[in-house]
C-alpha cells in the first residue's frame, strides 16, 4: 500500500477517544459564563447605565456616548477577570463565516508603561478598510470604508482569550457589506408587518419576533486521513473516490450507538457551547456514516443566527481537540447523504401567541390560518429568490441529489392543514362561525390543536414544510449563514404581510365586517398560491416535469439561479421593505458569481493536480507491472496458449489506456476552459456562468474515470484514502 496512505489508515485506526475534561459543576451553573449577559451586566454595570441599556435593547434605540463608556468600562473588567486579552469587532462577511481583527487593550500610560483601556467609541464604532472582504465592487465605486458598529441586541462573549462584540459592518455610502445589517432590516420589517396584522386578532400585540431553530449537519473525519486528501483540506470535499461497498443502504447509522471518540467530541462542543450560551440540545447520528446533528432550542432569529456561526467556529476547535476535522461541506462524499442547515422558524408576539400554531377559539384560528396563508403565498411569489437565498457552488452539489430536495420550491403542509385550506377555500363567514363552533365535523377549523399535535407525518423529500408550529426550510445549506435564507423569507413574509393588511383594510373602509374581508383575502390567496402547495415525493421525476407546468422556477444552473435576486419583483420587495437598495443586491450578486467561479477553480486546479500528478502515474506504473507480467508470460508459453494466458491482463491494460487517455484529454479541456474564461470574460456572471457550463462538466468526467480507476489498480498502490477508510470511524 502506498507508504503515506497505509501510515494514515494505521493511525486512525489506533486513535483512542480523546478525554473531556467535564466541568465540576451542572449547565445551570456554567451556561452562559462567557457571556456578557443581562446577569453580568447587572454585576458589572452601575443600575443607570443597566436600565438605559436593558431599555435600549427592548426599544431597538441607540445608546449615548456616556452610556456606551460606562458599558465599555463594566464590559472590560468583565472580560479581564474572565482572562480576555484582546477586543474584537466580530462580524458576519459575504464569505459566509465569520471575521475579527483582534486589538489589545492596552494603551500608553504616559509614563513608559501601559493601561489597559476600553472606551465607549471603540465599543460602539470602529473604523474599518472593507476592501479586503468582497464587496461586489461596491469598493470601485464607493467608500470602501466603512465603520462597524455593536449590535446591542446581541450580547459579547469571550472565545479563547478574546472579548467579541457581534457587530455590522456598513460602507460610509450606507451599503451593507455583510449579513447582519440586512437580517436585522428584514427583522424588523416582519416585525411590523406581523404586528400591524396581528391587531386585528389583538390590538394589545406590540411586537412580533422571528424565531430560527436551526438543525447543523456535518461530518466528521480523522485528522490523519483528512490531512493525506488534498482535496479535502483544500475545498471541504472528495473530487474523487469510489463509494465503498457499504454506505448508507443497511440504514444503520441513523439513531445508531454513537462511537466513543465521536461522543467524547460531542459532550466537549456541547459544554462549550453551553459556556457560550449556545442552547445546544439535541444530537444523533445521521443517515449517511461519519455524519452527525446538533441542534439548540430555538432562539430569536438574530441571536440564534450569531449562535450558529459562532458554533461552526467552535465546532472546527473542539474536533481539533480530538483529531478530527468537521466537514461542513454541502457534499463532502459523492453517492451518500449531503449536509444541510434545516432552519426552522416561526412568528411570535410579544404576548407569547405562536403565530403558526392554531389556538383555542375560532378567532385564534382564524388568526393561524391567516399567517399560514401568506406565508404560502410569500413563498409561492418569491419562490426563485428563495431558492437562490439557499444557492452556493457547494449547496449545488446536494440539492436534487436523490437524498435532498430538488432545487424548486415547494410547500409541504400535511393533509391536516391541506383539509383545512380546502375547506376554508369554499366557506363564508358564516360558515366558518358554524364549522367551528359545530361538534363532530371531521376536519372542523376548531379540531385543529388535536390534529395537529398528532400531525405526525413528515415529508422529507419536500424543501420547505409546515411541521405543527413552525416551517422547516430544509434546502439551506450546512455551510451556509442562515442569514442568507432568513433575510429573504422574513422580507417576503413581511411584505405579504403589507400588501395583505391593504387589501383588508380597504374592504373595512368599504363596511366589510373583519372577518367577512379577512375570509375573502385568505380565500384569494389559496387559489392564487396553489401551484406553491405540493405534499407529493419531492424526489420524483414527475415532480420536476408537473412544477414546471405549474410556472414554478425550476433553473438548475447556480449562477443563474442568482438572477432571482435581481428580477423585478425581488427589487421591488426588498425596496419596499427597506432591506436592500438596488445597488447593494446589484453588488452582492457580484460577489455571489465571484465566489461560485472562485470555488470551482481553486476545485479544478486540485483536480487537475490529482489526477496529473497523483492518480496518472500510478495508474501508469501499475499498467507497466501488467505490461512486464504480459511479455514474461508469453515467454513460456507457445503463442496460441501465451495469447489465450495473457488475454485478460490485456484487457485491464487497454482499459486502464483508455481511461487515463479520458482523465488527461479532459484535464487539458478543463484547463483550457479555466484559461479562456479568465482572459476573454470580464463580466462575473458570465464568467461564472462559463465555469458552471464548461469546466464543471469536464471535472465530472474526470472524476468517473479516476473512479473507475481506483476499482483496476493494485489496492497497495493507490495512492489516496479510499472512501471505506474515510468514512467508518471506530
Ligand atoms: P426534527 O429533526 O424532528 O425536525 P429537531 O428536534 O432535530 O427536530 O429540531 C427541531 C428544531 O426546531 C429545534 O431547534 C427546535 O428548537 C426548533 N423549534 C421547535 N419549535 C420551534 C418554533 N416554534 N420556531 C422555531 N423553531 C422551533
Ligand atoms: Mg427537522
Amino acid at each position: 500500500m502506498s507508504k503515506l496512505r497505509f501510515k494514515v489508515v494505521e493511525e486512525a485506526f489506533n486513535r483512542k477517544a480523546v478525554p473531556v475534561k467535564v466541568p465540576a459543576e451542572r449547565p445551570e451553573v456554567y451556561y452562559g459564563k462567557l457571556v456578557f449577559n443581562n446577569q453580568k451586566m447587572f454585576e458589572y454595570l452601575p443600575k443607570k447605565t443597566y436600565d438605559a441599556l436593558v431599555s435600549a435593547i427592548e426599544n431597538k434605540e441607540p445608546i449615548s456616548r456616556e452610556i456606551a463608556d460606562s458599558v465599555a468600562e463594566g464590559m472590560k473588567r468583565w472580560a479581564i477577570d474572565n482572562g480576555a486579552r484582546h477586543y474584537t469587532h466580530w462580524f458576519h462577511p459575504l464569505t459566509d463565516g465569520t471575521a475579527e481583527k483582534h486589538d489589545a487593550f492596552i494603551e500608553h500610560d504616559g509614563k513608559g508603561g501601559v493601561v489597559e483601556e476600553f472606551s465607549g467609541k471603540l465599543l460602539v464604532q470602529q473604523e474599518g478598510d472593507a476592501s479586503s472582504f468582497p464587496n461586489g465592487g461596491i469598493r470601485n465605486t464607493f467608500e470602501a470604508r466603512g465603520y462597524s458598529a455593536w449590535d446591542i441586541s446581541s450580547p459579547a462573549f469571550i472565545m479563547g482569550e478574546t472579548l467579541c462584540i457581534p457587530t455590522i459592518f456598513i460602507s460610509y455610502t450606507g451599503e451593507s457589506l455583510e449579513y447582519k445589517t440586512p437580517l436585522l432590516r428584514a427583522l424588523n420589517s416582519v416585525d411590523r408587518a406581523a404586528t400591524a396584522v396581528a391587531n386585528y386578532f389583538d390590538p394589545n400585540v406590540k411586537h412580533v419576533k422571528s424565531y430560527l431553530g436551526w438543525e447543523q449537519e456535518y461530518f466528521l473525519v480523522d485528522e490523519s486521513l483528512y490531512s493525506a486528501r488534498p482535496d479535502l483540506l483544500m475545498t471541504g470535499r472528495t473530487l474523487m473516490g469510489h463509494e465503498s461497498a457499504k454506505n448508507q443502504q443497511l440504514e444503520d447509522h441513523y439513531f445508531g450507538a454513537i462511537p466513543s471518540r465521536v461522543e467524547a467530541f460531542m459532550l466537549d462542543l456541547e459544554i462549550e457551547c453551553h459556556k457560550l450560551g449556545i442552547p445546544a440540545k439535541t444530537r444523533h447520528n445521521e443517515v449517511a456514516p461519519n455524519q452527525f446533528e446538533i441542534a439548540p432550542v430555538y432562539e430569536e432569529t438574530n441571536l440564534a443566527n450569531d449562535h450558529n456561526l459562532l458554533l461552526m467556529s467552535v465546532m472546527a476547535e473542539v474536533a481539533n481537540r480530538h483529531h478530527f476535522r468537521v466537514l461542513l461541506h454541502e457534499k463532502p462524499f459523492a453517492g451518500i447523504n449531503g449536509s444541510g442547515k434545516h432552519n426552522n422558524w416561526s412568528l411570535g408576539t410579544d404576548s407569547g401567541t405562536q403565530l403558526f400554531s392554531p389556538g383555542k377559539t375560532p378567532k385564534d384560528n382564524l388568526q393561524f390560518i391567516t399567517f399560514i396563508v401568506n406565508v404560502m403565498a410569500a413563498v409561492h411569489r418569491h419562490n426563485a429568490l428563495l431558492k437562490a437565498s439557499i444557492m452556493s457552488a457547494s449547496n449545488a452539489h446536494r440539492l436534487g441529489a436523490n437524498e435532498a430536495p430538488p432545487a424548486i420550491i415547494s410547500i409541504f403542509t400535511g393533509s391536516q392543514v391541506a383539509g383545512i385550506l380546502e375547506l376554508v377555500e369554499n366557506c363564508t363567514a358564516k360558515d366558518f362561525a358554524d364549522l367551528t363552533n359545530k361538534e363532530g365535523v371531521t376536519v372542523g377549523v376548531a379540531q385543529i390543536p388535536e390534529i395537529l399535535l398528532d400531525n405526525t407525518d413528515r415529508n422529507r423529500t419536500s424543501p420547505f414544510a409546515f411541521t405543527g408550529n413552525r416551517f422547516e426550510f430544509r434546502a439551506v445549506g450546512s455551510s451556509a449563514n442562515c442569514a442568507s435564507a432568513m433575510i429573504a423569507l422574513n422580507a417576503a413574509v413581511a411584505d405579504q404581510l403589507n400588501s395583505f393588511r391593504q387589501s383588508v383594510d380597504a374592504r373595512l373602509a368599504k363596511g366589510e365586517a373583519l372577518e367577512d374581508a379577512l375570509l375573502a383575502e385568505i380565500r384569494r390567496l389559496i387559489e392564487e398560491s396553489k401551484p406553491i402547495h405540493f405534499d407529493g415525493n419531492g424526489y420524483s421525476d414527475e415532480w420536476k416535469a408537473e412544477a414546471a407546468r405549474r410556472g414554478l422556477d425550476c433553473e438548475t444552473s447556480a449562477p443563474k439561479i442568482f438572477d432571482a435576486y435581481l428580477s423585478p419583483s425581488s427589487v421591488e420587495m426588498f425596496r419596499r421593505t427597506g432591506v436592500f437598495s438596488r445597488i447593494e443586491l446589484e453588488a452582492r450578486n457580484e460577489v455571489k458569481w465571484e465566489m461560485y467561479t472562485k470555488k470551482i477553480q481553486i476545485e479544478a486546479r486540485v483536480l487537475g493536480d490529482l489526477a496529473i500528478n497523483h492518480v496518472i502515474p500510478v495508474a501508469t506504473r501499475y499498467q507497466s507491472m501488467l505490461v512486464d507480467n504480459v511479455v514474461k508470460l508469453k515467454t513460456l508459453f507457445d503463442a496460441e496458449k501465451g495469447a489465450e494466458i495473457v488475454a485478460h491482463d490485456l484487457d485491464t491494460i487497454e482499459k486502464i489506456s483508455k481511461h487515463m487517455c479520458i482523465i488527461k484529454t479532459e484535464t487539458d479541456k478543463m484547463i483550457d476552459a479555466r484559461r479562456y474564461a479568465n482572459n476573454n470574460i470580464s463580466d462575473e456572471r458570465e464568467k461564472a456562468i462559463a465555469y458552471h457550463d464548461t469546466v464543471v462538466p469536464s471535472m465530472d468526467k474526470i472524476r468517473y474515470h479516476i473512479d473507475k480507476l481506483e476499482l483496476m489498480v493494485d489496492n497497495e498502490m493507490w495512492p489516496l484514502p479510499k472512501y471505506r477508510e474515510l468514512l467508518f470511524i471506530r
